[in-house]
């Protein structure tokens, strides 16, 4: 017998989709049933306070889905270099089916890792760096700013940014630059921009571990300095010596060594793990939002389930960083059952980009399309 109970409203407007702490909500009507081949007979219901009507699925990963999918399989295939087509050839399905699934447990993998930050104890200092692929043609480089623990190799951040491409160039390719840069131009202070919300994830980093001082290591770019004098938080954390900026030449030995190792180490993951990041591939990304939710769910491979080293007891980088156990043992029951909403949780505004697919895709006309339910 099915024994589900809606734990809210689905209504965003409604009293009952936020209904106070420590009262459960008990203002809905069962409303029918109706059997699906993938899920069975599934209840319906209606709220008695606003007459919106839903169902058991509306709350469930696979809302709108008429299969069911192993989303922990599809994690681990996608971190294992799989491209978006082989994956399609294994679950038999179009490329179009596996991106949407790949969307969904990003935005799942996202609401995870918030709700944990809130529970995070960190410990150890920073390195930022950014990440250079491309989207689109490589006229489009992009930089990924990561933000990584020195000691766990945890991500705690990382922001997508489109750059102009740079480096030698033909006349013939500067001429092809141009007329593509008609269509669309990088922002020029693109990079200060993102970088500038790193600052603001080792800010946090600091007050979660509540510890006198934090290092951020970082190379020499201007750009950093740039961000750096126009925060405001920043000027007050440096002034007080809780906030350290160091930095170090990228040109010296990229070994275990150098301070910027771990993200020196993430960067060679993502290229060997991430089949749009290999070097000289056809497989790259033809869309900014997508190739965001392709990271975020490597990053929660990477942070959460992958160990530490190889070598010795089973080590997640997020346990070296201070995360509870008892809280992701918690998290992960739910994680790929039931659907994270947009309304329940408070977003950076790189997740939130990622979430809301926000990001322009150079050359592309238009928004992205986002169905309504992932908005709520
Ligand atoms: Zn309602």
């Amino acid at each position: 017998m099915n024994t589900f109970i809606p734990p809210f409203c689905r209504n965003p407007k409604c009293f009952y989709h936020q209904p106070p702490p420590g009262l459960p909500y008990t203002a809905f009507e069962r409303w029918g049933s109706y059997t699906t081949r993938a899920f069975g007979r599934v209840p319906r219901f209606r709220c008695t306070c606003c007459g919106t009507t839903f169902s058991q699925q509306t709350f469930r990963v696979d809302y709108w889905l008429k299969r069911v999918y192993d989303y922990t399989d599809l994690t681990e295939r996608l971190a294992s270099c799989s491209s978006i087509r082989a994956l399609g050839r294994a679950y038999q399905v179009a490329g179009k089916s596996i991106q949407n699934r790949i969307g969904r447990a990003a935005r799942q993998v996202i609401a995870f890792e918030t709700i944990l930050s809130c529970y995070r104890k960190p410990k150890e200092d920073l390195a930022a760096d950014g990440f250079e692929s491309f989207c689109v043609s490589q006229y489009y480089p992009n930089n990924i700013h990561l933000l990584v623990g020195t000691t766990s190799q945890f991500v705690y951040a990382a922001d997508h940014v489109t750059i102009r491409r740079k480096g030698s160039m033909t006349r013939e390719q500067k001429k092809k630059r141009e007329t593509l840069e008609q269509r669309y131009r990088a922002d020029p202070q693109g990079l200060c921009r993102s970088f500038f919300r790193i600052l603001e994830a080792s800010f946090s980093v600091l007050s979660d571990g509540g510890r006198p001082s934090l290092t951020l290591w970082t190379d020499q770019k201007r750009e950093y300095h740039r961000s750096l004098a126009s925060s405001d938080c920043a000027a007050g954390l440096l002034e007080s010596g809780r906030f350290v900026h160091r930095t170090i030449s990228s040109r010296v030995p990229r070994s275990r060594w150098n301070p910027l190792f771990p993200v020196n180490y993430l960067d060679r993951e993502l290229r060997k793990d991430l089949h749009e990041h290999v070097r000289e591939t056809v497989c790259f990304g033809r869309n900014v939002n997508a190739q965001m939710e392709r990271l975020s769910l490597y990053l929660y491979y990477h942070n959460f389930c992958k160990a530490h080293r190889s070598r010795g007891a089973f080590q997640s980088n997020a346990l070296l960083a201070g995360y509870d156990p008892r809280f992701i043992a918690v998290e992960r029951i739910k994680l790929w059952e039931w659907r994270a909403w947009h309304t329940k949780i408070d977003l950076t505004m790189s997740d939130e980009e990622t979430w809301m697919r926000l990001r322009r895709t150079p050359l592309k006309n238009g928004k992205d399309y986002l169905p309504k339910h992932v908005a709520a």
